[in-house]
């Protein structure tokens, strides 16, 4: 029989495994963390607080032989693009935990060293928590993070303007590519290599904070979102808050290598989830079109690929163009939970 938390307790859990998590340098002299009723923290005096949450709930976002290695990065990533989004600089977590007692103790081991590590990646510190006992028997990862962006800097999604060309980081639709393959409900290609690079993108995003901390600096990214509803929601979102609308040409929507061979395999069958599965956490920048060799060289700089996939208009909606001529909208445009 393998150990379970019960074993150690409510306490016994934060005091080995989540203590750890609380890196000093994170805290200024007269701030405090882990161990009282509430956090303290320092904003600097030009700054403004970020703040954002995720969940991930066993049976919704992951199955129950999910690594927990993994999850807490996934868990931590996903607030991270959030952050990313904003044009900002991560700093503090809090985690939340609903756990069944009868979790295996290495189950909440693994989860604490996916988080140590990626805390110490991104140079995180972990601040406070709250761990529960979970009676329906399923696992719940809540992380909420904290960051910090210069008085009036943080990137809206509701600011961007006529003209601005549309541009994406990375590769869109290999996240949900990786989880169909996973379920079975892609006939996995012959390559083992592709299945194992798009179930990767889905179990590990990668928040593109450099890129959009050095674009924040300059007036000429207007807006940005990242991408966690699939591209044509996500699109949609940042045109309705800015109150206008976009073209987008979805031949020019940037596919991975192991995603493209798919495609070519199955053609405009896969389009739905390439464009709407969602979980890419790649940012849409809407950026001035003078703007366009800049963000290049960021994007060099920190080695992330742009794509220019459209333009910002006048009319409301998302126009499609496919081969420079107007097509049909898709049914089917994104994730929602109810
Ligand atoms: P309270 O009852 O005052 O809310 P708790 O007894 O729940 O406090 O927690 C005690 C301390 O441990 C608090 O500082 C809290 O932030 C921290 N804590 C609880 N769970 C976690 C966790 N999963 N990760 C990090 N810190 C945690
Ligand atoms: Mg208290």
């Amino acid at each position: 029989m393998h150990d379970t938390i019960a074993s150690l307790g409510e306490f016994g859990l934060i005091r080995e495994l989540f203590l750890p998590l609380q890196f000093g340098e994170g805290l200024g002299e007269f701030d405090c963390g882990i161990g009282d009723d509430a956090a303290v923290l320092t904003i600097p005096r030009t700054q403004q607080l970020l703040t954002t949450v995720d969940t991930l709930v066993e049976g919704i976002h992951f199955g129950s032989d999910a690594d927990p290695f993994l999850l807490g990065q996934k868990a931590l990533r996903v607030n991270l693009a959030d952050i990313a989004a904003m044009g900002g600089v991560p700093h503090w977590y809090l985690l939340s935990l609903a756990l069944p007692a009868s979790t295996p103790l290495f189950w909440a081991r693994r989860l604490a060293e996916g988080l140590a590590e990626d805390g110490q990646r991104y140079r995180l510190s972990l601040v406070g928590g709250d761990t529960v006992a979970s009676r329906s028997g399923s696992i719940t990862i809540t992380i909420t993070l904290f960051g910090l962006v210069g008085q009036q800097r943080a990137v809206l999604r509701s600011t961007a303007q006529l003209g601005d060309r549309l541009l994406v980081s990375g590769s869109i639709g290999d996240s949900a590519l990786g989880l169909a393959c996973r379920l079975g409900r892609i006939v996995s290609p012959q390559q083992q290599d592709d299945i194992d690079y798009l179930t990767r993108r889905h179990d590990l995003p990668e928040p593109r904070l450099e890129l959009a901390q050095m674009l924040q600096d300059s007036s000429l990214l207007h807006a940005a979102i990242d991408i966690s509803d699939g591209l044509i929601a996500d699109l949609g979102h940042l045109c309705n808050q800015s109150r206008l609308g976009a073209q987008l040409h979805v031949d020019h929507i940037p596919l991975s290598a192991a995603a493209k061979r798919l495609y070519e395999r199955d053609g405009s069958a896969l389009e739905p989830l390439l464009w709407s599965g969602g979980e890419d956490y790649e940012l849409l920048l809407s950026v001035s079109p003078g703007a366009l060799e800049m963000v290049g060289h960021a994007a060099q700089r920190c080695q992330v690929t742009v794509t220019d996939i459209g333009v910002v208009v006048q009319d409301p909606g998302i126009a499609y163009y496919r081969a420079g001529q107007p097509m049909a909208p898709l049914s089917h445009t994104g994730w929602t939970h109810f």
